[in-house]
């Protein structure tokens, strides 16, 4: 399926680099993807389209799925817009512009796909879990912040990018001692979390 797109797909990933946009990582993906399909993933929810990349891929890759996915930066939206317009996947793809934390959907999905703003994660849970189906599945990209969670921090100069590791152990750390969810992680692409609605009963 991606084969076909392949020149169109890369032209996408030299426009991230070139823009500093911060795509998936390849095994990152991959993972993504291979999940999507094991799991037989219908109906997926994106916090942080980026330029559409990560969405086009998931739609390429499975042929019945859908999506829909905020961006809050107009100009990455739109170029998002105009990439899942040369792919024809408008009808697969449905694209909102707003801060996802002001976006409230009616919709059950049974992915949703965290990878905006990595100190946001907490939040971004707590507004969408009335969104997750039952046996759906959170998935969390930037778990390991380009390493820096694995720093000792005081070897972190900057102020703010401690604030925001600090956040990303916090998240993590909300997910370890959940009573409602499990979580497994992944040392793949930058680090990824996988979580679940605990069994009851
Ligand atoms: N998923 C994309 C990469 C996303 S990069 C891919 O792999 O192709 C993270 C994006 O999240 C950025 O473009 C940023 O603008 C967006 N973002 C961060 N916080 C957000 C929020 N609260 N609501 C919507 N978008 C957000
Ligand atoms: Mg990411």
């Amino acid at each position: 399926m991606i084969g076909k797109f392949h020149t169109m797909v890369k032209e996408i990933k030299d426009y991230a680099l070139k823009e500093n946009v911060p795509i998936m990582l390849d095994d990152g993906i991959e993972f993504l993807t291979t999940f999507i399909l094991k799991h037989q993933i219908t109906k997926v929810l994106e916090i942080g389209t980026a330029i559409g990349y990560s969405s086009i891929i998931m739609a390429l890759s499975s042929p019945n799925l859908k999506i829909v996915t905020i961006e809050r930066d107009e100009a990455r939206y739109l170029e998002a817009l105009k990439n899942v317009k040369k792919f024809d996947l408008e009808n697969r793809i449905t694209l909102i512009f707003g801060d996802a934390l002001n976006v409230n959907l009616d919709d059950k999905f049974d992915l949703i796909f965290l990878d905006g703003a990595k100190g946001k994660n907490i939040d971004f849970l707590e507004h969408f879990e009335g969104n997750l189906e039952k046996e759906g599945f959170f998935i969390t990209d930037n778990i390991n912040f380009h390493g820096y969670v694995k720093k000792d921090e005081r070897e972190i100069k900057s102020r703010n990018l401690r604030g925001l590791v600090k956040k990303i152990k916090k998240y993590i750390e909300y997910l370890k001692n959940s009573n409602v969810y499990s979580t497994k992680f992944y040392e793949i692409g930058d680090g990824i979390a996988v979580t679940n609605k605990k069994e009851v009963g």
